[in-house]
């Protein structure tokens, strides 16, 4: 039994920084990240045994709790067939329609293997369709680490204080504008000033990488109509959003119909996934159809296809999502009330199955500056002594938290009572 240390020390010597994503090395918060052993439904195991109620979800895929039955039958009948061929398989089309079917905006859609690739082919798409080169994004958004998208980044960007990467050239960062989330007045006047030069609006529907900062009221219908008058492309970057918030994401949620979407995590069932998709007009100016390229080797993996599409099928049930946001609600509402008794400066967010924690007086966050007044000392403290109690929280105060189908009564209470003693401990 080899303990997280250990496996960190043993990792940092042939890894960078010990990690294969930045945010997993527990820098927001200090401290050995936990090496994971296995995981089952809301629950996942440390290389000692030791269990931990998990509100991370693979940062969001695990929508149906962790190795679910059913999608692994389903992995393992697609391994059993071979696992990738580099040509035309039939459960692509299957897919395919699914997105088409529950996503109505989308008329096309491709797949391929991550949330970056995603958005970055959905912006060079906007780009080759609309002849335009700047784009526009939102303060504490995170679209991926694509290099244009990489300027005052939210996630992990932001977790490390770099917002703009090194290695972004000033050439790419100078066609990147960003704005301030919920800020119509300031969408407006930049349409006003420059809109017909504008490519595309890129935006997180309900903001997952500052924390969970949903759009106030107007916000996204700004958006559409200056994205209508100014003939801009408005993409809903849906990574995290599509099939979390509702069956028919935030779009169907919000009833704002976006040209171009992106999706991942949940369409992959924890299996590297991404797609992006959307206006038949738009989509067809792809290659092979049209001109603007875009490719992968994997791209409609047979295994990454067969994980979504189960994990599809058992989202489509009825009550799922009234259930899912019923856990949520709970847990926040519960954290809410004991921070309270407890005299913490503490408030919550949550929109479906996702959801956001603050250690903050103010009880509406809807931008960027708003969280960042947050006490990230006493987000710190919080973090190690639920994760000592057994909770695993996301190991950064700029990350929205997800609930899982999985989540059962008996899990939610125990979080809700370690919380109080945490809370009183502060
Ligand atoms: N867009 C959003 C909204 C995301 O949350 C993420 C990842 N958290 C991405 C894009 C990038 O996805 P990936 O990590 O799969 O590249």
């Amino acid at each position: 039994m080899i303990n997280s240390s250990t496996l960190f020390s043993d990792a940092k010597h042939v890894i960078p920084g010990g990690v294969n994503s930045p945010v997993r090395s527990f820098s927001g918060v200090g401290g050995t990240p936990v090496f994971i052993d296995h995981a089952l439904g809301a629950h996942i195991f440390d290389s000692t045994g030791k269990r931990y109620i998990d509100y991370v979800g693979s940062w969001g895929p695990m929508i149906l709790g962790h190795a679910h039955p059913d999608v692994i039958a389903a992995v393992k009948a697609a391994v059993d067939k071979g696992l990738s061929f580099g040509a035309p398989t039939e459960i692509e089309t299957l897919m395919a329609q699914r997105i088409c079917a529950l996503l109505p905006s989308i008329d096309l859609v491709r797949m391929v293997s991550s949330g970056t690739e995603a958005t970055m082919s959905a912006i060079r798409l906007a780009r080759g369709y609309t002849g335009r080169d700047k784009i526009v994004k939102f303060e504490g958004c995170y679209h991926g680490h694509s290099d244009s998208l990489l300027v005052k980044a939210g996630s992990g960007a932001l977790t490390l204080g770099v917002p703009s990467s090194p290695g972004v050239t000033a050439a790419v960062a100078e066609n990147t504008i960003t704005l301030p989330y919920n800020d119509s007045a300031a969408v407006k006047a930049l349409f006003a000033e420059i809109g017909e030069q504008i490519a595309c609006i890129i935006v997180e529907p309900v903001a997952g990488n500052m924390n969970c900062i949903p759009p106030v009221a107007g916000f996204l219908e700004t958006l559409r109509q200056v994205c209508d008058q100014y003939h801009s492309v408005l993409i809903f970057d849906e990574v995290m959003t599509g099939f979390r918030v509702a069956l028919n994401g935030a779009q169907g949620l919000y009833n704002i119909t976006p040209d171009l979407t992106t999706l991942g995590k949940i369409i992959g069932g924890g299996v590297p996934v991404g797609a992006f998709g959307g206006r038949r007009d738009i989509m067809e100016c792809l290659a092979p159809l049209g001109p603007v390229y875009q490719a992968g080797t994997l791209s409609g993996n047979p295994v990454a296809m067969a994980a979504g599409l189960k994990t599809l099928d058992l989202l489509m049930q009825p009550d799922f999502y009234p259930t899912l946001a019923a856990k949520a609600k709970l847990l926040t509402e519960g954290l809410k009330a004991r921070a309270q008794q407890a005299g913490v400066a503490f408030t919550t967010t949550q929109v479906g199955g996702m959801f956001g924690l603050y250690f903050n007086a103010q009880d509406n966050m809807t931008c960027f500056a708003q969280v960042m007044q947050s006490d990230q000392v006493l987000f710190k403290r919080f973090f190690h002594a639920m994760l000592e109690a057994g909770v695993y929280l996301a190991p950064s105060a700029f990350e929205a938290g997800f609930v899982s189908m999985a989540h059962s009564d008996d899990d939610l209470a125990q979080t809700l009572a370690s919380a109080e003693r945490v809370f009183k401990s502060l």
